[in-house]
């Protein structure tokens, strides 16, 4: 058979499957050559079934991305996530210790899960971190571990960390003031926040993200100064808004600062931004200030939410599924564990959960997440 322009069809369709063509001649007795030749040794075709196998909930999204709270504790108390006085912590035993978290995110491996980023509470107090991250990463899967942290303690674990297996880090840093920034992480310190970010850029935690909550009547003026570290540093400054979390008061109805305000006081300051391409599921959509090394982002969980995208679910200190930071949905893995469940029932656990993850999180009609603080999800 050919082709309109003459060429063979089946000998082309036979070459890229990586069979030699056929020796159409024949032998003076008129025997067919391709029939004396040694069967040609053809590679086995591998057929990737359409749905591979990962985890997919009822909108037909694939979850691939753990963010895995360490620690509802914290050694600061931020203005937008935790009360002053009287946060209260879970009982130690009711976290997941070191095995039960490495059995989990092997359960997580096996049903199609890449990334993984580490939060809390502040990661950088769990013990044993630099074991954790070490182990995640030997699962077969696990192409990525990230870590959202404060970095007061980074500049001392940074090298131990990245030879564990860490890849990257997102430090959350809300001003360039030492006296504001005592203020909003109630007792902070910014030198060693500021160590913690430059020993992480040194031994390679990149591309490094920095996370500023902006917050009406506190940080929300210096946006431009936060957006100006990226004219020298290819650092992506990324603007959260504000969420309503549990015990934090009315700093949300009060502080919360949409990404179009911020962007309108970028642009007057510093011209048009750029827009940058980012992958499918990014939060932050992303900009460059012209000229500048870096690029800016923001996230936007009010004012346009990514649920379309969302490709990602959490796993709390204490060992739930949570299926949407901002739903109150979870499911049960550390009971389920403890009372001898076997790996064939938690991933069916895992997958029932994943299945029936929500879709929006209803802030604008009212809804409010009332059970659990952030420290407590794993922002
Ligand atoms: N302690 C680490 C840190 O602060 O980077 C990790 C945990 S913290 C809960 C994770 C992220 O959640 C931080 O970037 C923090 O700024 C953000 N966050 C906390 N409370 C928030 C709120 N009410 N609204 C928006 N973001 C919040
Ligand atoms: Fe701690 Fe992070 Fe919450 Fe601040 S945002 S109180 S550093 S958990």
């Amino acid at each position: 058979m050919t082709d309109v322009a003459g060429n063979a069809i089946v000998l082309r369709y036979s070459q890229s499957l990586g069979i030699p063509p056929l020796d159409t001649s024949r032998t003076p007795e008129g025997r067919n050559m391709a029939l004396l030749a040694d069967p040609p040794q053809v590679q086995p075709i591998v057929v990737k079934p359409l749905r591979d196998g990962g985890a997919f909930d009822a909108y037909g999204r694939q979850m691939s991305y753990l963010r895995i709270s360490l620690t509802d504790r914290c050694n600061f108390r931020c203005v937008y996530c935790m009360p002053a006085v009287g946060m209260k912590f879970q009982p130690r035993d009711e976290l997941l210790t070191d095995d039960e978290l490495i059995r989990a995110v092997g359960l997580f491996a096996r049903v199609g899960f890449t990334k993984l980023r580490l939060t809390g509470g502040e990661p950088t107090i769990r013990p044993h971190l630099v074991d954790l991250v070490r182990a995640m990463k030997s699962f077969p899967g696990i192409e990525e571990i990230s870590m959202t942290t404060n970095a007061l303690l980074l500049s001392r674990i940074a090298g131990d960390l990245k030879a564990a297996g860490l890849d990257r880090i997102n430090v959350s840093l809300d001003t360039l003031d030492s006296d504001r920034f005592k203020l909003m992480t109630r007792g902070g310190r910014l030198d060693l926040v500021w160590a913690g970010l430059e020993a992480a850029d040194s031994v390679g935690l990149r591309p490094i993200k920095i996370n500023s909550v902006i917050v009406r009547g506190h940080n929300d003026h210096e946006v431009c100064d936060l957006a100006g570290l990226t004219l020298e540093r290819d650092w992506q400054m990324r603007f959260l808004e504000i969420m309503p979390m549990e015990g934090v008061g009315t700093v949300y109805d009060e502080g919360l600062v949409t990404s179009s305000e911020t962007q309108e006081r970028l642009e007057e300051h510093f011209g048009a931004l750029q827009p940058i391409d980012t992958p499918p599921g990014d939060p932050a959509r992303v900009w460059r200030i012209p000229g500048a090394r870096g690029t800016v982002g923001f996230i936007s969980p009010i004012s346009a939410p990514f649920c379309a995208n969302c490709n990602r679910v959490r796993l709390t200190a204490d060992g739930k599924l949570r299926l949407c930071l901002l739903r109150s949905d979870e499911v049960e893995l550390r009971d389920l564990m403890r009372a001898g469940a076997t790996d064939a029932i938690l991933e069916q656990q895992l997958r029932a959960g994943i299945w029936r993850k929500p879709w929006g999180h209803g802030i604008a009609e009212g809804d409010r997440n009332t059970v659990r603080g952030m420290s407590q999800i794993g922002g």
